[in-house]
């Protein structure tokens, strides 16, 4: 059987009464995303080109935290990050604090084509997305009313103590943020990730999607990795590149190199925590150590979607 096998997530995080009520539309919304980058490797497709159409398809999806559906900032705005590796020869693109720009992994991946640099930020990345067309949307398109409840809400609770959102208070926050790991008929493997952010963090925030080492990493001799949950502490771990080099140095499959960086690396982060990730044998990993993870697989072993706990 051909070894070709994807793996995504929407988020790891707190469960919500939001998340609850709409389980159905979540996991309808994952397996659609799951058939898209399905589809490109199933048609003999670049593992590069599936993790980007699975990541479309979430960032389109009004209900994750990634392009339409993104966190509103305490400015009241959309500012969104996201970032895309190719295990086969470590090229990489990124780009942060993006507004406008309707499928974020798409500028990270043409950043990665199409220039010679990995990484642009703010109203330099905006300019070199209309230089290059990208379709971009009014800022009207990217807020929905749950995120614009979620912002109203901490924006009062803000005024009423009269001081900014506290890192205790982090664990309030609802995750969305969206990735996709995959591997090719040809053996190569990819990851890519995509984020509209925390709810209500300051103008400028960059958390660690956009990080390659951090939100994405792809090396064909390890694994593929895309991660989740609070920014601020996945970028401390350096979780992504952290995955990859204990399969590296320690010879651990991938699932043991996962779970040793989330359960025993990062035992004491006190923030949540998920990573999906793949190796060149389509052996795959899905850990998180918070009450949920949006995540779906699909390899020649079988598919499925899940959010909470098994
Ligand atoms: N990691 C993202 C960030 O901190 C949020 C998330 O995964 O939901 O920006």
């Amino acid at each position: 059987m051909e070894k070709i096998g994807i793996v995504i997530h929407g988020g790891a995080g707190p469960d919500s009464e939001f998340i609850k009520k709409h389980k159905q539309e979540y996991e309808e919304g994952l397996r659609k995303a799951l058939d898209k980058g399905y589809e490109v490797l199933k048609n003999k497709g670049k593992a590069i080109d599936a993790v980007e159409a699975a990541v479309n398809e979430l960032e389109n999806n009004p209900i994750f935290n990634a392009g339409r559906g993104s966190a509103i900032n305490a400015k009241g705005e959309v500012e969104m990050c996201a970032s895309i590796m190719n295990g086969q020869n470590l090229n990489s693109g990124a780009v942060a604090i993006v507004k406008n720009v309707r499928n974020p992994v798409s500028l990270a991946k043409a950043v990665m084509l199409n220039t010679s640099h990995i990484y642009l930020g703010g109203e330099g990345a905006l300019n070199y997305a209309k230089s290059i067309n990208i379709e971009l949307e009014p800022e009207s398109y990217f807020v929905t009313e749950h995120q614009y409840d979620a912002y109203a809400k901490k924006r009062k609770e803000a005024y009423a103590s009269n001081r900014h959102i506290a890192m205790e208070q982090i664990h309030e926050r609802s995750h969305g943020t969206v990735g996709a790991v995959a591997l090719d008929h040809e053996g190569n493997i990819a990851a890519a990730t995509s984020t509209g952010g925390t709810e209500f963090c300051k103008e400028g925030r960059i958390g660690d999607s956009s990080m390659i080492g951090v939100g994405s990493y792809a090396d064909n001799s390890t694994c593929a990795v895309s991660t989740t949950g609070d920014g601020e502490y996945l970028i401390r771990g350096v979780i992504a590149h952290s995955v990859s080099n204990v399969m590296k140095y320690t010879k651990a499959d991938v699932q043991e190199a996962a779970r040793k960086v989330i359960f025993e690396e990062n035992k004491d982060a006190e923030g949540d925590m998920g990573v999906i990730a793949i190796d060149r044998d389509c052996n795959i990993a899905i850990e998180f150590n918070s009450a949920r993870m949006h995540r779906g697989w699909k390899t020649p072993k079988g598919t499925g979607v899940g959010i909470y706990k098994d």
